[in-house]
C-alpha cells in the first residue's frame, strides 16, 4: 500500500491544492481499533483531514492534535497528525452502528452529531495555539473548511471520503484541500466549485486506480497545474513502554503502591495504537524508588 500527498499549485497562482491517498492509512486505523463501518468512516476522514491540514498549516517539527467533539453516539474523535505525513488517531466509540443517511452514504454527520471542532498546534512555543469552532454538520469534510475560513483565515474547500467494503475492510480512502490564494478571481472560484461537485467521489478515484496526481489534474485539468512534491503519508504510533512508565510515574507513589498491593502489576493500552504494555511489580517498584529522586515526572505524551 503506498499512502502519499501530493503538493501542487495552478499556473495562474489562483490555488494551493493538495490530494492524498489514504487507504493504507484508513485501514490500519480500522483494523487497530476494530471500527465499524460509521466509525471507521468517521475516523477515517477525520485522519485524512488532519493530514490534509497538518501538510498545509505546518512545518518542521510542528504538530497538532484534532478534537472532533461532538455530542452524537461516536462520542468524541482524537487526531495526532504532524507536518511529516504522520497520523494517529481513535474514536471513543468504534462500534457505531447507524442506518445510511438519505443519500444512502455512511452516516457520519449522525455519528459526530452538533458540537465543535478544537485544533491545537504545537510549534514549538510553551503553550499549545488552540483554537475552537463549531461544527458545521459533522460531515468533517465542512468542518474542517470551515475552520480554515475561521481560525486560519484561508479560504479553502476540503473534500474527504472513505469507501468501507461490504466485509467492513477498508476499501479506499483519501481527499483533497484547495487553498484560495489572494490573486484568485471570483470567476476562478465559481469555476472551481461547479467542478468539484462535477467530479466523482475522492474514494471511487482511488478505488479505480486514480493516483493524487490524476485527481488534481481531473480538478484543473493536466495543462494548468505544477506539481511541487509527492510526501507519503502512514498511520504511525510513537508509543512505548518507557513513554507510559513515565505516566505512571507521574500519577504518584500512593497510586504505584496500590497497584503493587492490590494489581500485583498494571497494564497499559495505548489509545491511538491499542497496543498493549504489561509492568510487573517489579518495574512499578523501579518506577517507585526513581521518583524521590528523579523531578523529570513532568513529561507527558505518547
Ligand atoms: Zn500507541
Amino acid at each position: 500500500m503506498t499512502d502519499y500527498l501530493t503538493k501542487s499549485v495552478t499556473k495562474d497562482g489562483m490555488f494551493r491544492a493538495y490530494a492524498m491517498e489514504a487507504t493504507g492509512v484508513v485501514s490500519e486505523a480500522q483494523k487497530d481499533h476494530a471500527t465499524w463501518p460509521v466509525s471507521s468512516a468517521a475516523l477515517g476522514r477525520s485522519l485524512v483531514a488532519s493530514l490534509l491540514l497538518s501538510s498545509s498549516v505546518l512545518k518542521g517539527k510542528e504538530s497538532m492534535t484534532v478534537k472532533v467533539l461532538g455530542d452524537g453516539p461516536a462520542g468524541g474523535i482524537v487526531v495526532d497528525a504532524d507536518a511529516n505525513g504522520h497520523v494517529k488517531g481513535y474514536i471513543h466509540n468504534p462500534h457505531v452502528d447507524l442506518p445510511l443517511n438519505s443519500h444512502h452514504k455512511l452516516d457520519v454527520g449522525g455519528a459526530v452529531g452538533k458540537g465543535s471542532l478544537e485544533v491545537m498546534k504545537n510549534q514549538g512555543g510553551d503553550e499549545p495555539y488552540v483554537s475552537n469552532v463549531q461544527l458545521v454538520s459533522g460531515e468533517i469534510g465542512d468542518d474542517f473548511t470551515y475552520y480554515l475560513a475561521q481560525s486560519e483565515q484561508i479560504p479553502s474547500a476540503v473534500g474527504v471520503s472513505v469507501y468501507v467494503n461490504e466485509d467492513g475492510t477498508i476499501g479506499a480512502a483519501g481527499g483533497y484541500l484547495i487553498q484560495v490564494l489572494p490573486g484568485a478571481s471570483d470567476d476562478a472560484i465559481t469555476q472551481l466549485e461547479k467542478r468539484l461537485k462535477s467530479i466523482p467521489m475522492i474514494s471511487e478515484l482511488f478505488l479505480s486506480k486514480q493516483k493524487p496526481e490524476d485527481i488534481l489534474k481531473l480538478i484543473f485539468g493536466e495543462e494548468n497545474i505544477d506539481i511541487l512534491q509527492n510526501m507519503p503519508v502512514a498511520f504511525t504510533c510513537d508509543c512505548s513502554k518507557e513513554k507510559f512508565a513515565d505516566k505512571i510515574r507521574g500519577i504518584g507513589n500512593k497510586e504505584i503502591q496500590a497497584m503493587i498491593d492490590e494489581d500485583h502489576g498494571a497494564k497499559v493500552i495505548c489509545n491511538f495504537c491499542e497496543s498493549e504494555y504489561q509492568y510487573s511489580e517489579d518495574d512499578l517498584k523501579a518506577l517507585l524508588s526513581k521518583k524521590h529522586n528523579d523531578k523529570k515526572d513532568d513529561e507527558h505524551d505518547a
